[in-house]
Order: C-alpha cells, then structure tokens, then sequence
C-alpha cells in the first residue's frame, strides 16, 4: 500500500557516512574490471562468438542453452543457437522488466568482463557510439569465409574499427571467424591478417598491441579451448579468452571529480522506485551522497548502490571509477532523468551544459555547414556545424586552409557545433557528428 511505501523510503533513507572512497578502495584487493564492444560487418558471427564466449566460460547454464538450442532446431536454425543467447538479453533489457542484464557479464580468473551493446540492432551505429564510448577495447570479428571478408571491408568492417578510434577506443582484439568454413587454410588466414593490419594501421590502431585470433564461433575452436582441427597446428598464439585476459586497465580517473553517464533508467520496483545504471567514469560517490544531474540541473540522493557484477545480495556504501552500478535514487522525478545524462557532485567541479563548442574532428563524408545531430555516448541532441574554421595538418595539428567551403572525407577540420539546447559536454569529450542516418564525423570537443 501506499502507506507501506512511504515507510520503507522513510525508514531507509540513509546519511552519508563521509567516507574517504580512496583510501577504503586501496584497503581492498580489486579484480580487474573490463568493458568491451563487439563491432564488425553484419553475419560476422559477433553474436554466435559471444554466445559461445558466455556459454564456455559458464556465465549461460547448459540448462538455458539446450532450450536455445531446441528451438532453433525446432525452427531448423540450430547454429543460431548461440546468437540467440545474445539476443535474448538484449530483448529483456528492451523490455525494461530487469535490471538483471547477466547474460551480458563474464569473468576469467583475472577479470571480470562486461559486454557493452551486443551486437543485433537494426541501427547499430548509434548503439555501438553508446557503447564504445565506455570501452576499454573493441573486439573486432572478421568473417574469413571467401568473398565475405571482402565484402566485410567494404561494408562495415572499416566504419566500425574507424568509428571505435574516433570515440577513443585505443585497443583492439581482431577474431578472424569461422575458419572452419575455409578448412582452417594458414594462408586466409594471413591474407585477412595482412590487409585488416593495413587498414588499421591507416586508422592509427597501434598494430603491436593488436592480437588476430583464428577461429571458430560456432564449433568453439580458439575461444576458450584451443582448437584441435588437425589442419590448426600452425597456429600456437593465444586463445579469444587469453587474449581478453591479457588486457591491462588503464588506472582510472579515480581521484578527479564525479562523472557518470547514465546508461539506463529503472522505474517501478516498491522498494526502489527509482534507479540508475552505469559506468563511474571518473570519481567517487558514496550511499548518502547527493548528487547533481545534467542537463535537467536536478539533485537527488543515493539511497543505495548495487555493483553491477555481484548477485545484489552484498551490501556497498561507495564505488570508484572504472565500476558498474545501479543507483538508488531518492528526492528526485525520473521525468528529470534520461539514458545520456551525466551524474556530477553538485559542489565538487559538476560539470556544465553547454551549447556550442569547437572540435577537432575527423571527416568521413563530405562536410558542409550543415544539420546534424551530436551523440555524445547515448546522449544525442540536433544542431549544426555552423563555421568550418581550417582543415589541419594530421600530424602537427597545424591549420594548412582556412575557412574552406566543403571538407573532403578523410580531412581533420577545426569546427565550430551548435545544438538546439545545453548538454553537459566537456573539454576532451568524444562527439559524433550524424546526418541521415550517416555517421559523417567523429572527434574531439576542444
Ligand atoms: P552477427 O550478425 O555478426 O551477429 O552474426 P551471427 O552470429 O548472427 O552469425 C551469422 C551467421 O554466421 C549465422 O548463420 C551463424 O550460424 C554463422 N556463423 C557464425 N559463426 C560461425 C562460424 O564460426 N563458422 C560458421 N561456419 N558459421 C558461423
């Protein structure tokens, strides 16, 4: 009843203890935590790797995986099986009813690993900028079979690994898929490796980091067990998941002021009507903590906080950067709240909604004054480029023409956007410039 719930909010309305987050967080010995995205051409096999990926390192039960399995043979679609996994997920979040999005999380013994905006969308692009936008890495799926890498090269392939660089994603893992459909030939193999690298190396992917990994999504060869096709025995590098566990956080932004993007809104539950989840880019907070969120300029209260990878029984009083949340929010309307907006404390540097800015960005189409529309992670708002201020040089970052009349694809130009209304950007903030439907820029707000 209604009097019941006014009890609860009453009863568990917490104080903030003060903690000193920094110096609780160093008490503790941490496991590595890591958010990848999954980019690459449609019918990749993104979807069927990762499914295999969730299924071996048991984060789906065999139980649940023999229900996907019966249906897809049911409907004579038995290798869809393991992408269904996936979407299955990805439905559920849609629907909004859970909170629980575990079919997405995964851990090694070194790491716990969070998939950010599986793979399936219709509209892939705007979800993969969301997503990208708190990666750590990108793995990014090639499809090997004859005909189909190619395909992928002048498909998606390139926008994607060309899209994650422009949001910041500094690491990449490539899975050279479905070698089984080319009896696990050495030669494919280097030739996909060979003219992937040369495009990467163009997109400035640093190619010493870069690990290319045969194999197969479907049979399982080269994810978490090495493969035993007696035609594989050339290739003695590591597994998908070694390569994965091979990554090392970069030391978060834990000791500048809050910042927290918002990724999902949650209203309903009778305890906790309101919650938020996300990624704590940068800072601290604390149960009890008030803070400030943008552009709405509202404040609410953390009532409670659940770290995204444990069962939700453990009770946490802070988190730091670099972990995945849900928030409890309290003394707050959720019409004040968006999927986009950003978490600051309102006293310590919030940050401030802004509604023009210079960037420095890359062309990838042809580049105009012109409408478009500004995604920042899964913040998006109209407005234009309005001044084209030089095109620069890529290296010195040096004005080589000023005020040109049109941008070719592949220029890096000095801009000045306009949006319809204030959001909270920052300086070194990553944007992506749209226009339909086309991803035509990307790059950095100066
Ligand atoms: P996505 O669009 O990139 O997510 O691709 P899916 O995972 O949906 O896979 C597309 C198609 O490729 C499906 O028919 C899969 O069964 C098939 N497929 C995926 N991985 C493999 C693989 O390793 N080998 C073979 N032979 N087929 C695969």
């Amino acid at each position: 009843s209604g009097l019941d719930n006014l009890a609860v909010s009453e009863t568990t309305k917490l104080k903030s203890k003060n903690l000193d987050v920094l110096a609780e967080y160093k008490k503790v010995k941490h496991k590595n935590a890591a958010n990848f995205v999954v980019i690459g051409h449609v019918d990749a096999g993104k979807s069927t790797l990762m499914g295999r990926l969730l299924f071996d390192l048991k984060a789906i039960d065999s139980r649940t995986m023999e229900k996907y399995k019966k249906e897809a043979e049911q409907i004579g679609k038995g290798s869809f099986a393991f992408a269904w996994v996936l979407d299955q997920g990805t439905e559920e979040r849609e629907r909004g009813v859970t909170i629980d999005i575990a079919t997405n999380k995964f851990e090694t013994e070194k790491t716990s690993f969070t998939i950010l905006d599986a793979p399936g969308h219709q509209d892939f692009v705007p979800n993969m900028i969301a997503g990208a936008s708190q990666a750590d890495f990108a793995v990014l799926v090639l499809d090997a079979s004859p005909g189909n890498f190619e395909s992928g090269l002048r498909g998606q392939t390139r926008e994607h690994a060309l899209l994650a660089k422009s949001i910041g994603v500094r690491h990449l893992i490539v899975a050279v898929n479905k070698m089984d459909t080319v009896a696990w030939s050495q030669e494919r193999f280097e030739t996909v490796k060979t003219q992937t690298a040369s495009f990467l190396k163009a997109t400035r992917f640093d190619l010493d980091t870069t690990a290319f990994i045969p194999c197969s999504g479907l049979q399982g060869d080269n994810i978490l067990n090495r493969t035993t096709h007696p035609a594989a025995t050339w290739y003695t590098g590591e597994t998908l998941v070694q390569a994965l566990d091979a990554f090392e956080p970069v030391t978060h932004n834990l000791d500048r002021p809050l910042r927290m993007t918002i990724a999902d809104v949650f209203r309903g539950g009778v305890q906790n009507p309101l919650s938020i989840s996300g990624r704590i880019e940068a800072g601290s907070l604390q149960v009890g903590d008030q803070v400030l969120i943008q552009p709405s300029g509202e404040k609410a209260y953390i009532n409670r906080l659940d770290l995204d990878n444990d069962d939700g029984e453990e009770v946490h009083e802070w988190a730091v950067a670099g972990q995945n949340v849900v928030l409890h929010l309290t003394d707050i309307d959720a019409i004040h709240i968006r999927s986009g907006d950003v978490v600051c404390s309102p006293t310590k540097s919030p940050i401030q909604n802004i509604s023009r800015f210079t960037a420095q960005i890359l062309a990838f189409n042809h580049l105009t004054p012109m409408t478009v529309d500004i995604h920042r992670g899964r913040l998006h708002v109209p407005g234009r480029i309005s001044q084209l201020i030089g095109v620069l040089d890529k290296k010195t970052a040096e004005i080589t023409k000023k005020k040109p009349k049109i941008v070719q694809p592949e220029q890096v130009v000095r801009v000045v956007v306009e949006l319809e209304r204030g959001v909270p950007i920052e300086t070194g903030g990553r944007v992506v410039l749209r226009s339909g439907g086309e991803t035509v820029a990307a790059g950095l707000v100066e």
